[in-house]
């Protein structure tokens, strides 16, 4: 799947995989009852679970409950190898996008309590649904506050803070590059607030993501993203 910039531009590479983490706001941490991490962990969406997040998006009835994560991703346009500095992992980011991982809750608490991997719970087909990217001279979340809400049925669902993450999106990158080198194309996810819950066919989601205007307690939409799921 050939994702896009806001002008509608197709991006020229090939995205081959997202990389996700695990539990960077606190409070989604608390709502799983899952401890604070002192380390991030990751796990991998290949490309078959990317899909567009615009138009719809078809429920599929053979996989059972859906659960939504709103979360800030960022492009990769450059390569990037363990042990970049922190200047060549920003001038590596190349865009922001609205993601939303979508997760087998059920599959993943199962699986997680048999002590398993719960990658089908999370890497199924179309089960990372992005935004089309802007362009980011400042990167969110790190030099520039970002803010995420998302929209369900026209009740507000999901709201996040970058100011709120456990780990930044640097230090995320740096980390994940202990295990995974990035390629141009590839996206990081870095993590959903509180909030998160099950889909259902009919839901429309609307969501959006604002900046902090410098030295002003402004936000300024910049993008803005829509999806209905059907049956
Ligand atoms: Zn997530």
């Amino acid at each position: 799947m050939k994702l896009q910039w806001q002008n509608g531009n197709p991006l020229s590479w090939n995205s081959q995989k997202v990389v996700c983490v695990g539990r960077n706001y606190q409070a989604h941490a608390q709502e799983l009852n899952n401890p604070i991490p002192k380390s991030p962990f990751f796990f991998i969406k290949p490309s078959s679970a990317i899909a567009l997040f615009s138009g719809s998006w078809e429920y599929p009835k053979h996989l059972g409950e859906i659960h939504y994560e709103l979360e800030l991703a960022l492009l990769i346009g450059k390569p990037l190898r363990y042990g970049a500095s922190t200047n060549e992992i920003k001038q590596a980011i190349s865009g922001q996008a609205l993601a939303l991982d979508l997760t087998l809750r059920q599959l993943q608490t199962e699986l997680k309590s048999k002590g398993l991997p719960w990658e089908q719970a999370k890497a199924f087909d179309r089960s990372c649904v992005i935004s089309p990217f802007a362009e980011t001279a400042t990167i969110p979340g790190e030099e520039v506050e970002v803010e995420i809400r998302l929209h369900i049925n026209q009740q507000l669902r999901q709201r996040g803070l970058s100011s709120d993450m456990i780990f930044s999106p640097i230090s995320l990158i740096q980390s994940a590059l202990t295990y995974f080198s990035f390629e141009p194309g590839d996206i990081l996810l870095t993590g959903t607030p509180e909030g998160v819950g099950a889909l259902s066919p009919g839901d429309y989601l609307k969501a959006e993501l604002s900046q902090a205007l410098p030295e002003t307690s402004c936000y300024s939409s910049t993008i803005k993203a829509e999806l209905n799921i059907i049956q």
